[in-house]
């Protein structure tokens, strides 16, 4: 696919989420966020769900997490917002920023699932336990974050399975409220340099695919 056709499609999901009005935080929000970036980013990083600054500017990572995501991005992996893929689970805000419910997080599911296969990053990196979720079902991100494996994503739309490498880190909003997660959120930042320079080439584990619905359900 050539970069005006990636664009293209993912305007296309934009306009559909943007439009959405099938959950009830579709309709209070006050605008939707389907994701910004580079569409043939390497690295894309899908978050939670939009919070109070994202919903005012339909933009991801605008507030103080994303400032935090912003300046560790470019002091540690010296790139800009603008060379990576930025998107979340959850397309519209819910309310008081609570967790995004399953029945939200599946009717996002597909959006998502398209974004995944028209950017083909070669890592993802996930912000939060609900992102992380969706690709390491029944871990705890306090665990596995900061170690990279393959997962193989399927869904109906890819039946044959894709492999991509998995990179679980925490929320940059957990960094901001703790000294320790900060340290961890940087070290992991500096792990997801070594394995997008090749000097940690072969993700240690290697995991099947999660069927797409039981990776939600089991979480709740
Ligand atoms: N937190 C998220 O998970 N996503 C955003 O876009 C902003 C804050």
């Amino acid at each position: 696919m050539t970069t005006q056709e990636k664009i293209h499609q993912l305007d296309d999901i934009a306009s559909e989420i943007n439009a959405f009005k099938g959950l009830e935080i579709a309709r209070m929000c006050t605008r939707a966020v389907p994701g910004e970036g580079d569409p043939d980013a390497g690295l894309m990083f899908i978050g939670e769900a939009p919070g109070f600054n994202e919903d005012r500017e339909g933009r991801p990572f605008v507030g103080q997490a994303g400032k935090l995501l912003e300046k560790t991005l470019m002091e540690v992996l010296g790139m800009k917002r603008s060379e990576v893929y930025i998107t979340n689970i959850v397309k519209f805000r819910p309310p008081e920023n609570r967790d995004p419910l399953p029945d939200e997080i599946e009717a996002c599911r597909n959006w998502l699932d398209r974004q995944i296969e028209i950017i083909q990053p070669k890592i993802i990196a996930t912000l939060g336990r609900f992102s992380m979720a969706k690709f390491i079902p029944d871990v705890s991100i306090s665990r596995v974050h900061g170690q990279a494996r393959f997962v193989n994503l399927k869904n109906e739309n890819l039946p044959a399975g894709r492999r991509v490498i998995i990179f679980p880190m925490y929320h940059p909003a957990a960094a901001l409220r703790s000294g320790t997660m900060m340290e961890q959120f940087i070290q992991d930042f500096n792990k997801l340099k070594s394995i997008l320079g090749g000097s940690l080439e072969t993700p240690a584990i290697e995991t099947a695919a999660p069927p797409v619905k039981s990776a939600q359900t089991s979480l709740f």
